[in-house]
């Protein structure tokens, strides 16, 4: 069975580069009718935080990228760890070295005068260590080959090659007892019985040395896609600016998780020219083949493109529940929720179809509504007040009566109606209906004319003009 995992550090929210790679995994556990775990990278007990933990938790959550079984917490897992060191000491593939922080200083200054990668020189791998020095407590390293190289079959990057003199003696156990990195994440990948790594191409080098502990311990080596990061539109690394947020801050911005799916997956992946996925689709499709080694670049114009794409695609009522649940988060103070009662909700969804046409997020859709929230007399927008210069209201005025005669109240009956009424006076639609909208939504854009008198309904639209002559 297929088994990935996604390992995030919890040293802060889940940002775009881990919702990808956590997406990747995702999908190829999907696609594999297998299980994604989810190990929280704790070891780092200082940078660490519970905070940090739930925001990951609640940003996959969002992302509808679930993980089966619990979160495995690395740190909680230590003594497994230390077993294993023990184990990699019991059989002579690892040793203590008691180099003193100062020799060890000395030799990546020597490396550095020469030019060179600071490496270990190896000084304790031979050594008795009844030589060595006392109160010094050694950390342990594992004995890694010296010639030849070490090669990885990788399934985005191919075959890489690393000479073996470049992946010195590495520490897996500090003098303080704590395993390393390199060491924790073999033995758990190995303990959870992955069986697919996929995470950032920065991991790479670390992949090679974990290969190591791999051999070391006997252990088969998971099959490995090291993905591309994902950079800036510059080709520089991702700045804030360029989108390096966490994906709340893109809830928050108005994306849907399937449109944030869809663009993500392509961001070093690809099937054939499609651009628009469903989720289905992707889980469908997904696998190593149609992975890129470049650089992936972030586009924030092309994710409003692929969100509205969604927006105009879903469900309303899907949309209803998306749009509710991002209220309380966007309104400052109070929240929207309390002036949705069911009234206001059958206006919402009569105005959705034509609202959610126009919209790239679901802000834009807030924005669209926002005409259902104003209470009267309405507060006009600056381009909404020119419009409704004097003449303009004058001819509201007469337009007014028209409407109160009007049984049936109706898009069509609305729009022959308005219609007419411009013939008549010799004026442009445009004329008419420009500071019809003004004062009906007290703004310069909106939905339809028609739907806006639709949704609003007769007695409302007539309070709301007749607002605008008095
Ligand atoms: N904790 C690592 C990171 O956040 C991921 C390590 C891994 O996937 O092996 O970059």
């Amino acid at each position: 069975q297929v088994v990935t995992r996604f390992a995030p550090s919890p040293t802060g929210y889940l940002h775009i580069g881990g919702a990808r790679t956590a997406l990747f995994n995702w999908l190829y556990a999907k696609a594999n009718g297998g299980k994604m775990l989810l190990r929280i990278e704790d070891t780092d007990r200082e940078r660490s935080t519970d905070a940090a933990i739930d925001a990951i938790v609640a940003g996959l959550d969002w992302m509808g990228l679930s993980y089966d079984g619990d979160p495995i917490s690395q740190h909680s897992r230590v003594e497994r760890h230390r077993q294993v060191v023990d184990q990699l000491l019991a059989d002579g593939n690892a040793y203590r070295c008691y180099c003193t922080p100062d020799e060890l200083t000395e030799m990546r200054e020597k490396a550095r005068a020469e030019k060179r990668a600071p490496r270990y020189d190896g000084t304790w791998r031979d050594r008795d260590p009844s030589e060595a020095p006392a109160g010094v407590k050694p950390a342990i390293r594992l004995k890694a080959p010296q010639q030849g190289e070490t090669i990885l079959e990788d399934q985005v990057q191919g075959t890489v090659r690393f000479p073996n003199k470049d992946l010195d003696d590495m520490i897996i156990m500090r003098s303080d007892g704590n395993p390393t990195y390199n060491l924790a994440v073999v033995v758990d990948d190995h303990d959870m019985g992955v069986t697919v790594i996929m995470r950032g191409d920065d991991h790479l080098t670390n992949a090679a040395r974990q290969s190591l502990v791999y051999k070391a311990m006997g252990w088969d080596i998971p099959t490995m896609a090291h993905i591309p990061l994902i950079h800036g539109p510059d080709g520089a690394k991702l700045s804030k600016r360029h989108g390096a947020l966490g994906v709340e801050a893109y809830r928050d911005m108005g994306y849907l998780p399937e449109a944030m799916r869809n663009y993500l997956v392509r961001l070093g992946w690809a099937h054939g020219d499609d651009e628009v996925f469903s989720t289905e689709q992707m889980i469908e499709w997904f696998g190593f083949d149609g992975m890129n080694k470049a650089a992936a670049r972030f586009d924030f114009k092309k994710l409003e493109n692929i969100n509205g794409i969604h927006m105009r695609n879903a469900d309303d009522n899907a949309l209803y529940e998306q749009f509710i649940a991002l209220l309380p988060f966007v309104e400052d103070g109070q929240s929207m929720l309390d002036l949705i009662d069911d009234a206001k909700k059958k206006q919402i969804m009569m105005a959705m179809p034509s609202v959610k046409e126009r919209a790239k997020t679901l802000l834009d859709l807030k924005a669209g509504l926002a005409f259902l929230f104003d209470t009267r007399p309405l507060a006009l927008e600056e381009k909404a007040a020119k419009l409704l210069s004097d003449d303009a209201r004058a001819m509201l005025g007469d337009l007014i009566p028209r409407f109160e005669q009007l049984t049936d109240w109706t898009i069509d009956s609305t729009d022959a109606l308005v219609r007419t009424f411009a013939e008549e006076k010799e004026l442009k639609l445009g004329k008419v209906a420009q500071p019809l909208r003004a004062a009906l939504t007290g703004r310069s854009t909106s939905p339809g004319i028609f739907d806006v008198l639709l949704v609003l309904g007769k007695d409302e639209s007539i309070a709301r003009l007749k607002d605008q002559i008095s």
